[in-house]
């Protein structure tokens, strides 16, 4: 038994828990940060299969931006101490590549005025619709950055009066504003082609998530060398050199309340620690109904945990090729294989145990040429898919239906871009919502936490205020939603309400 006290104890180093860690010790905090595995990052972490070691989740990064004009998530690194001695970023050399069962094959490039000018170089007689929808993409986002230049507090008449375009398009959905703008069926696809990110298709993913998504990564997508395990260790060094304390194999199975307030942790093994404060980068779920003892949690605080939608989870198949990308016809990072161009279609096939209809197939060398041996390959295949989809199947079904899964994934890459992948495997994993669950704890393996459509657009999702006073959540199912940079900032929100909360004396 310990009995150490602490200004602020943070449960859960996936990104959400290390952004709130990090913030805390960048404004001299002492902060302890307890994770249940041996490494940081949660979803944002790496594992060893024969000579390959895989990326576990991370495509691309948005917000790092270049040296001579750093985004805000490098300013914060560097705050940190991370960038520029300990962590270095590669950029990719194309947005995406979508290909399509029909033999359509395009590359859409980077930069907001490249990529508009290519569809409407592909698509010349919407080119009108291109141009309005671009319009409203750049407003929503200067709407944005005004927030972040305000440190995500803006008085809300200020953003309807300099910035009307964020809350026109809160109440809409991608497929709102197609209908305002663009027409045709394979515009649609190509233009939405990074729904996936997101989680939900265009007809229910809300405006706002989509297209700060869309114009983030059009301005900087880049790679961390190392992949993203390099990242969470070099913040946790960060976290460390602030005087922070870092504790693995550290499950925390109970969240101690005195007087109705947050005032420690109970870990599986009976070690205590104390805190006025308590930030949970555990999903709400499981941080209230879980963690906390019954008697203190409200109705309605059940209610608004419970009332929102579980949002999807992924399937991966993690390949190790015995041969270089180009003689594979792996030409690009980010290629998106659609069966076909219905994305309703497609969602309804993630919410079936069935094989997905598109496919991201992320060739890892063409971001970064020496993430798998000379001569190698590392080749990831994701599709999305809910996780209650895997609720009634027995142990002895799983591995026949998590192979049937990955061999249909394989199929769908030979089919279109590289014909005899199959010859060239030398390892592959397959990872269901199942394996992301075990991993996260997150409810059904969800990936971005709830769903992200109009009911929980960044306004009105959940927000980072834990049951009781004094506990705090941060991650990817509250404030901002799912994603990297999200997660990360919705941790260091949470950092902020807290900090917010000690100086005025509420704690
Ligand atoms: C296959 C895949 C691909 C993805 N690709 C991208 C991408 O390209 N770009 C992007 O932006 N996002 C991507 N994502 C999504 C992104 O990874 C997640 O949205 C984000 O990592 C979620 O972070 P989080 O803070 O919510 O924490 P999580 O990753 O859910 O971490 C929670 C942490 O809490 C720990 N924990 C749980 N219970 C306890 C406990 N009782 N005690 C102590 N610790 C506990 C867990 O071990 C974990 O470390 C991808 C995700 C996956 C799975």
């Amino acid at each position: 038994m310990e009995n150490k006290k602490y200004d602020v104890i943070v449960i859960g180093a996936g990104l959400g828990g290390l952004g709130a860690a990090s913030q805390l010790a960048i404004e001299g905090k002492h902060v302890l940060l307890l994770e249940k595995h041996n490494v940081p990052g949660g979803f944002a972490t790496s594992f060893v299969r024969g000579r390959f070691e895989f990326e576990g989740a991370l495509h691309v990064l948005s917000d790092i931006g270049t040296e001579e004009n750093p985004g805000s998530f490098y300013r914060y690194l560097e705050k940190l101490g991370v960038v520029p001695d300990h962590l270095k970023f590669k950029s990719a050399r194309e947005y995406y590549r979508s290909v399509f069962f029909d033999g359509y094959d395009v590359t859409m490039p980077f930069g907001v005025d490249p990529f508009f000018d290519k569809l409407i170089e592909l698509f010349p007689n919407e080119t009108e619709g291109i141009e309005k929808f671009k319009e409203i993409c750049l407003k929503v986002q200067d709407g944005f950055d005004y927030i972040a230049s305000k440190g995500g507090i803006a008085s809300p008449m200020a953003i309807l009066m300099k910035h009307s375009w964020v809350a026109r398009v809160a109440g809409l959905t991608v497929e709102d504003l197609f209908n305002r703008c663009v027409k045709g069926k394979r515009l649609r696809a190509v233009l939405a082609q990074i729904w996936g990110y997101d989680g939900l298709p265009p007809s229910k993913l809300n405006a706002i998530y989509f297209i700060i998504t869309l114009i983030s990564l059009l301005r900087s997508a880049t790679y961390p060398i190392g992949r993203s395990h390099a990242m969470t260790s070099a913040i946790v060094e960060g976290i460390k050199n602030l005087g922070g304390e870092v504790r693995y194999n550290a499950l925390v199975n109970r969240i101690l309340v005195e007087n109705g307030r947050a005032s420690g942790v109970e870990l599986l093994n009976g070690d205590i620690y104390k805190s006025k404060a308590i930030i949970s980068n555990v999903n709400p779920i499981c941080t209230t109904m879980k963690m906390l003892p019954p008697e203190v949690v409200s109705e309605s605080y059940k209610r608004r945990i419970y009332a929102p939608q579980i949002g999807v989870s992924a399937f991966s198949v993690y390949i190790g090729l015995n041969s270089p990308p180009k003689k594979l016809g792996l030409t690009s990072h980010e290629t998106f294989i659609n069966a076909t161009d219905d994305n309703d279609e497609i969602y309804d096939a993630m919410t079936r145990l069935e094989a997905p209809k598109i496919i991201v197939a992320a060739c890892y060398n063409n971001i970064e040429e020496t993430i798998s041996p000379p001569g190698t390959s590392q080749l990831v295949l994701t599709s999305l898919q809910k996780g209650n989809v895997w609720h009634s199947v027995s142990p002895d079904q799983y591995h026949q239906i998590k192979d049937e899964l990955a061999n249909e994934m394989i199929t769908m890459v030979e089919k279109t871009i590289s014909p005899d992948l199959r010859k060239y495997i030398e390892v592959a994993e397959g990872a269901t919502p199942l394996t992301y669950y075990r991993y996260s704890k997150n409810m059904d393996g969800a990936v971005y936490g709830y769903t992200q459509e109009i009911l929980n657009s960044p306004m009105l999702r959940l927000k980072g205020r834990g049951a009781v006073p004094g506990l705090y959540l941060g991650g990817a199912w509250v404030n901002l939603g799912g994603g990297f940079y999200p997660s990360i900032n919705s941790g260091r929100m949470a950092a902020a309400a807290c900090l917010n909360d000690m100086q005025k004396g509420r704690l």
